[in-house]
């Protein structure tokens, strides 16, 4: 049974669970990109008895759950770090957990098994954020759950221990204080300016068009002023379009266009590099966070971040959270907008 710890002494939470260890990170030839040391895939179609039974899917007409006919398929976490029970909260002296409540899910992007995301097609993206819309608007109704993590580690070097496509789903009991101290900027940016922060930040980039690699209707791609990681990109939407539970078709695959634009792209400078990728959700319950959230749309917009992890970061990124890029966005930005490399 996995524990939520509130750290008091840093105001944040951990999770203490020990099924975590148990990964298939140890047997894993770490030159071996497939990943798989000679064992079966259980992410692979055709493999779905490997996995614990699925919560949802995108089937083929006339093919069975649990079976082969699927385009994207979402399981419990096999090394879940928490589980959806009734969450107990103890308290002693200065310390303080829950029992480990909370949703974890894999979302397995393809039934292909490929390595790297940017060998997914843009139907493919397209049917991955689908799925990430289902299963986001389903766990909507929990009131017990607070708060959903959508992330992607990819690589080695991004935290992936199980190399066939997939991404996670965390929600969690309350909203990370990181999350609650961000979702307090963006409405007290909307209070003073009656504009949702990310709203303004496209606009300057707009403005400045320094950053910028391509844009369509509804969505930015471009580099952020501030980028933390080198390479890094983020996909904002340029209006209010909802959120991943909310959007419409014609977003999603406007998203996805953009997507594959910047995988492609990221892909021709870096080769095959690994990366996390995060797609901003709002607090689920605005009743159970500290945070009057009386519009989430109004003042949280859609993004979609990808941090390419090209270096290993050390003491001083871990002691005071402040990562150090040395890639300008600027530099990165102009590489990435031109289809042509410029060699030499
Ligand atoms: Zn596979």
């Amino acid at each position: 049974m996995s524990e939520i710890r509130y750290d008091r002494l840093h105001d944040t939470h951990v999770i203490i669970a020990p099924e975590r260890l148990h990964r298939p990170d140890c047997g894993i030839d770490m030159g071996d990109r497939e990943g798989l040391g000679g064992k079966k895939c259980p992410f692979c179609e055709g493999n779905e008895a490997l996995t614990p039974r699925e919560i949802f899917a995108l089937r083929k007409e006339g093919s069975y759950p649990n079976e082969k006919g699927w385009r994207t398929r979402v399981v419990p976490n096999l090394y879940r770090a928490l589980q959806i029970e009734t969450p107990h909260r103890h308290h002693y002296g200065a310390f303080e957990h829950w029992e480990g409540f909370g949703a974890h899910e894999i979302i397995i992007d393809t039934p292909r098994h490929v390595t790297s995301m940017t060998q997914l097609t843009t139907q493919e993206l397209v049917a991955w954020l689908e799925t990430m819309r289902a299963r986001v608007a389903d766990l909507r109704h929990d009131r017990r759950i607070a708060y959903i993590a959508l992330f992607k580690n990819e690589g080695i070097h991004a935290g992936a221990t199980q190399m066939h496509l997939h991404t996670q789903l965390i929600g969690l009991p309350f909203v990370p204080p990181h999350d609650r101290h961000r979702f307090a900027r963006y409405i007290e940016h909307h209070r003073v300016t009656g504009e949702a922060l990310l709203d303004t930040i496209v606009a300057n980039e707009l403005e400045e068009q320094k950053r910028i690699i391509a844009s369509n209707e509804n969505f930015l791609l471009f580099c952020p002023y501030a980028s933390a990681y080198p390479f890094e990109v983020m996909i904002a939407a340029r209006r209010n379009v909802g959120q991943i539970d909310t959007l419409s078709q014609g977003a999603m695959e406007q998203i996805a266009s953009l997507l594959a634009l910047a995988l492609e792209r990221l892909r021709g400078e870096l080769g095959i590099f690994d990366f996390n990728l995060s797609i901003t959700t709002p607090p689920l319950q605005p009743n159970n966070t500290e945070i009057a959230m009386l519009s989430p749309d109004e003042v949280c917009r859609f993004a979609l971040r990808i941090m390419p992890r090209l270096y290993r970061h050390g003491g001083f990124e871990a002691a005071t959270g402040i990562i150090i890029n040395p890639v300008a966005p600027e530099l990165a930005a102009k590489i990435l907008a031109n289809t042509e490399r410029a060699d030499g």
